[in-house]
């Protein structure tokens, strides 16, 4: 092990185990099979208490009429609304549906045509203001050509705050809200707006790699495109 750990807290984890197999899998209506109840609190008690408090009724128990579940004492009467409680929390983590490859196709094509159309009017709009310019200062190709540069770089930073704001703001872009999908971090928090742009700029990297970051999805356990793996992220079904 990198950490050594006092032994009450293995113990006390491998008791956990067991409650959380117990409070999901088939045992989850039989009594204490299995549960070795501790005789100390890890790290607390003194092997010599004579009484622990539940930590759900308050109420103090012997040390071998209480297990411990997600780090706190509980006494037989509570055990069952506090394991109920864990599998809840274990179980939206298991329930979760992973957006798949075809699906966030369709988000990814949607979110491109909204762009395509944006950026076409501003470049357009851009690209005919310097031509403007140009013709006016009698250095009209010049100034053409400064203005394809300006107007990439433009749709470059429209791309780039597109997604960093609906990222952000709502957990999806206007395609993915479109086809019920959603970006959350590994644990299902949200996603910051650092990691959306550090998200958008990985996409890039997906695209870069003949879009075998994008195929990576369709074969990844937890559907994760190679932007995904690099931020740390991963797309779910609303
Ligand atoms: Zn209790």
């Amino acid at each position: 092990m990198t950490a050594w750990q006092p032994y009450g807290q293995m113990r006390a984890a491998s008791v956990q185990r067991q409650a959380e197999a117990l409070a999901t899998g088939s045992a989850a209506g039989t009594p204490r099979d299995g549960l070795t109840p501790l005789r100390a609190t890890p790290g607390t008690a003194p092997a010599s208490v004579t009484a622990i408090p539940c930590a759900q009724c308050g109420r103090a128990f012997p040390p071998a009429a209480v297990i411990p579940i997600q780090g706190q004492w509980i006494c037989a009467g509570c055990r069952p609304l506090a394991l109920q409680a864990l599998s809840e929390a274990l179980g939206s983590a298991a329930t979760r549906r992973y957006a798949g490859f075809w699906i966030r196709c369709a988000a990814k094509l949607i979110d491109g045509a909204t762009l395509f159309v944006l950026n076409l009017v501003v470049g357009y709009g851009i690209q005919s203001a310097f031509a403007a310019l140009g013709s006016a200062a009698g250095a009209g190709t010049m100034l053409t050509f400064v203005g394809v540069g300006v107007a990439l770089l433009v749709q470059l930073v429209i791309g780039l705050c597109y997604t960093v704001f609906f990222l952000g703001r709502f957990a999806a872009t206007p395609g993915k809200m479109a086809c019920g999908l959603l970006v959350v971090r590994a644990d299902g928090s949200a996603v910051t707006y650092p990691r959306a742009a550090a998200r958008h700029l990985a996409d890039f990297l997906s695209g870069l790699t003949l879009c075998i970051g994008y195929l990576m999805a369709a074969f990844d356990l937890e559907k994760r495109a190679l932007h995904d793996h690099i931020c740390d992220t991963r797309v779910i079904q609303r």
